[in-house]
């Protein structure tokens, strides 16, 4: 494992001293689609072209602040680097898996939050796992992100602010950013307008250009949200973390079940199906002892046949604090067997960095206890 210290986020006047957004929060440049970005600028007497040139200079060259757009004037970025700030996550520390091959970065927020995102690199794509809320509301039983509930929502510039981080480490390699994963802290589903926002900044081919079909939206099973998200321009992928076919285990392990139990669930996720032709993928996190019977193997078999979808097995990575644990690989065999069994198809995916703390909410947890 590697400790890298990096410096933090570029920019000139203080953030308590920058307007505001109606929720108090800071407003960034990340915050903005390209449309925003040109009436703030016309509205300042710039030329529109003006926003296009920064536009490109943050999305197409990666720029790390004002004064690397060079396609601008001097007088114009240091105007903007007093009036908009040019991100508003600083880096607090990088850690690193001994191959590279998975970067997670902790941010400090504007308001002394932690926010962590991970970089995974694969040879046929770099994948960036995004964080949407500080917390969780959700709380399920083996998550280290819902351990202290919600504290706040993400903004979307925060949001944006990371993809833009993890696809400039990325270039530092060699790589261009190709995937993008809502599967960091959060349920993107209850910062369902932000997350949406996030989409079509990322997707503005005049930016990222990023296809919504390299985007994963995961959620806990919000029911309203999964018709919401049907209806959407974009065709972005779901995932939905089902992680026990019956209502019983379910409701123990991911208490939004009781609120949306899984025939509302299936319903919802039927529904999503039929309006967008798009396969679901469904998320397992296997618990020795937990989930991962023969019984229950059957059973999940059972709820999803003749789904069109695909079965994510994921063996635990736990928490600490938590009593949960991963089954042996035999066990983890067995049960991705019996699913598959049922003609469901069925992955055992091993999450990334178990080494630094890269399950969901770890690294933040870890930094809230030694501050
Ligand atoms: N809130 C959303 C997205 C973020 S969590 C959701 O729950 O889907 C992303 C994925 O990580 C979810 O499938 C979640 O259940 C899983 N996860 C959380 N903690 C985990 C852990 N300790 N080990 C393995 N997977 C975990
Ligand atoms: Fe929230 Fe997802 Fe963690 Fe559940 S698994 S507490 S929904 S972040």
């Amino acid at each position: 494992m590697e400790t890298v210290a990096l410096p933090t986020a570029s920019s000139s006047a203080p953030l308590a001293l920058r307007p505001l957004s109606r929720a108090g929060r800071p407003v960034s440049l990340f915050d903005l689609t390209l449309e925003e970005l040109e009436s703030r600028l016309l509205a300042q007497g710039e030329p529109a072209f003006r926003a296009r040139q920064l536009w490109h200079g943050i999305y197409g060259d990666l720029c790390d602040g004002y004064d690397a757009v060079t396609t601008l004037p001097l007088p114009l970025r240091t105007a903007l680097a007093d009036d908009l700030p040019f991100g508003t996550l600083a880096t607090v520390r990088e850690v690193a898996t001994d191959d590279g091959e998975t970067v997670k970065t902790l941010y400090r927020t504007f308001d002394g939050q932690f926010v962590e995102t991970v970089l995974m690199l694969y040879p046929d794509r770099a994948t960036v796992c995004v964080s949407c809320q500080v917390g969780c509301a959700v709380g399920c039983a083996f998550c280290a992100t819902g351990l202290g509930g919600l504290t706040r929502n993400l903004t979307t510039g925060e949001m944006v602010e990371q993809v833009v981080g993890a696809a400039r480490r990325a270039a530092a390699l060699g790589r261009p950013l190709t995937n993008l994963v809502m599967m960091g802290m959060g349920e993107p589903l209850h910062n369902y307008a932000a997350t949406m926002k996030l989409v079509g900044i990322l997707n503005d081919r005049r930016g990222l250009g990023f296809g919504a079909r390299r985007i994963t939206i995961s959620t806990s099973g919000v029911v309203p949200r999964i018709d919401a998200l049907a209806d959407e321009p974009y065709q972005v992928n779901l995932a939905v973390s089902l992680h026990a076919p019956t209502d019983d285990l379910r409701t123990r392990l991911v208490p939004l079940n009781s609120r949306y139990p899984i025939a509302e669930l299936m319903a919802a996720c039927d529904r999503y199906v039929a309006k967008t032709g798009r396969r679901i993928s469904f998320e397992y996190a296997l618990m020795a002892g937990i989930n991962d019977g023969d019984d229950v193997a059957q059973d999940l078999g059972e709820l999803l046949r003749g789904r069109l979808c695909h079965v994510n097995v994921i063996p635990l990575n736990p928490v600490d604090v938590l009593p949960y644990e991963r089954p042996d690989p035999a066990g983890i065999e067995r049960f991705a067997g019996i699913v598959r069994a049922a003609d469901i198809p069925t992955t055992v995916r091993y999450s990334r960095g178990v080494a630094i703390a890269a399950a969901c909410g770890q690294l933040r947890a870890e930094q809230s206890a030694a501050s």
